[in-house]
């Protein structure tokens, strides 16, 4: 259950504007005052947000700008005090997880990431927490996070496309949205969000799909969530896949994260890429194939070799959409793209090495 922090707000202005200012009677009979005001007790939620960088806090030498600028430039305080409106929808703080273009997210990050978020949920003062961050790693972070985060409560990520300095910055109101969405009682038990555009996305079916335009996280295959409209949330799907608190993902502890390389297939498709891989100490390969995950005869022989030497691999598909089907030769993606996939094997390997049971974590996730 949510726990939110009271304030006594005004409905009715015109109504409070019409009593006199001095009764004599507001010292006496607070409460009967503020029914006659037709005030009442509204709760505003502790929101904390966690900042990492990205384009959200980029800024540019000109507000034409769009591309070719610095990503993580500005601080956590400058992005809140950006949007003093926060302060209507949610009790705000903020700290600063990180502050880099998102391609540079690493497993330290991460790993600070996931364990700070589950410190501060299992604080009675917080009621969901968003994280702001760059786009283009942006749906592997939301996706550690939703196998991670162990509670119920409201976790949004959020980015945007256009530099802060730009002219129609997206970021202000994507921020503004995210809170929304964090503080919201009808967010818990979701999963880990990703509000972009007024659109609300599963971190497990979001993705970016267009290199620089607005409107580039979509959930193609499945949908998304929800959106925002009017100011008010609407929520039309859930996630039906397990998460959260549902995994078997226990962070706490971990300093670092199994290694586990991702490669791309194509027709001549090499065979050293695995040999490299191999050789490089990958403790798990997923392979980006085409169409349903397929590879070249050589490259669906070398997966046999690389299994047989004890290291697992996961056939996804470079197309973006769509299930990897099962076959004897690997474990399917299911309909996790490569990215993703290769975040749920580095947490299944810190669980387990036999490929039966990440195979089920890859049915069930
Ligand atoms: N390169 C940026 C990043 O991912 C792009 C963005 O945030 O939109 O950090």
């Amino acid at each position: 259950m949510i726990m939110m922090k009271k304030r006594v707000v005004a409905l009715g202005l015109a109504f409070s504007l019409a009593i006199p200012a001095s009764t004599g009677f507001a010292a006496s009979s607070t409460s009967s005052v503020q029914d006659l005001l037709g005030m009442q007790e509204e709760s505003l939620p502790n929101v904390k947000i966690l900042a990492t960088g990205g384009t959200i806090a980029g800024s540019a030498a000109s507000n034409t700008a769009t591309t070719g600028y610095t990503a993580g430039a500005i601080g956590v305080e400058t992005l809140i005090d950006a949007v003093p409106e926060l302060t209507d929808i949610a009790t705000i703080s903020g700290e600063q997880i990180a502050n880099v273009g998102s391609p540079n997210i690493d497993t330290d990050v991460l790993l600070t990431l996931a364990k700070r978020v589950n410190v501060l949920l299992a604080q009675d003062d917080t009621d969901g927490i968003v994280i702001t961050h760059g786009t283009d790693t942006l749906e592997e972070t939301a996706f550690f996070l939703h196998m991670t985060v162990k509670s119920d409560k409201p976790v949004v990520v959020v980015g945007a496309m256009r530099p802060a300095t730009a002219i129609s910055a997206d970021g202000p109101m994507n921020l503004y949205n995210a809170v929304k969405v964090a503080g919201a009682e009808k967010s818990v038990g979701k999963g880990v969000l990703v509000v972009l555009n007024d659109r609300i996305g599963s971190a497990r079916m979001i993705s970016k799909t267009n290199t620089t335009m607005l409107d580039t996280f979509q959930s193609e295959e499945y949908g998304f969530l929800g959106a925002i409209a009017g100011g008010e949330i609407h929520y039309y799907q859930e996630m039906l896949r397990k998460h959260t608190t549902e995994t078997p993902f226990d962070v706490s502890e971990l300093t670092e994260l199994p290694q586990v390389d991702i490669l791309y297939g194509y027709q001549n498709m090499p065979s050293y890429l695995f040999e490299a891989a191999a050789a490089n100490g990958a403790d798990g390969i997923v392979t980006a194939g085409s169409g349903n995950g397929s590879l070249s005869s050589i490259g669906s022989e070398v997966v046999k070799k690389v299994i047989e030497k004890g290291i697992p691999v996961v056939r996804a598909s470079r197309v973006g959409n769509g299930i990897v089907t099962e076959t004897s030769n690997g474990i399917a993606a299911d309909s996790l793209n490569p990215q993703k996939a290769r975040i749920l094997l580095m947490l299944a390997l810190t669980e387990t090495d036999d490929p039966e049971v990440i195979e089920q974590y890859f049915n069930e996730f």
